[in-house]
């Protein structure tokens, strides 16, 4: 099989932050890499699926609302992929500074409730937003 894209970027030479990965049909994918490869430090299993309950909550609520297609975490847990249509960087990144400011506000995760969550017993809101507020420095930054 072919090596794919994303296995194909040289994860060492990869920093945190906001990266553009490129747009196909249309949908644009952003690399928010919260912690560098291969370092030894990960988003925790509980802190990752809370995280991405948050954010998906905030940027299906927010103004670019219409503009997101999906949110959701990596798999190798240093970091998650928006996919989004009509968003060039400074509006993406306007976009994720204010939805990361507002997720500190929660105090209990949405859509955590049994019905609600396919493994509702793994979340941890506190670790969650301790991972948002070191994220939301670093896009500070950029
Ligand atoms: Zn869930």
């Amino acid at each position: 099989m072919e090596k794919i894209p994303s296995f194909s970027k040289n994860h060492d030479e990869l920093s945190v932050g906001l990266h553009e990965c490129g747009t196909a049909n249309g949908v644009t994918t952003w690399d928010l890499r919260f912690k560098k490869p291969n370092a030894g430090d990960y988003l925790s299993p509980k802190a990752l699926h809370t995280v991405e309950h948050l954010l998906a909550t905030v940027l299906r609520n927010s103004e670019e609302k219409d503009n997101i297609v999906y949110f959701g975490p990596m798999g190798c847990r240093t970091g998650f992929y928006l996919l989004t249509v009509n968003l060039d960087y400074g509006k993406t990144l306007e976009l994720l500074k204010k939805s990361f400011a507002l997720s500190l506000s929660f105090k209990e995760v949405p859509g955590s409730k049994r019905e609600e969550c396919g493994n509702c017993a793994e979340h941890d809101l506190d670790g969650a937003l301790c991972e948002c507020e070191k994220y939301l420095e670093i896009l500070e930054k950029l």
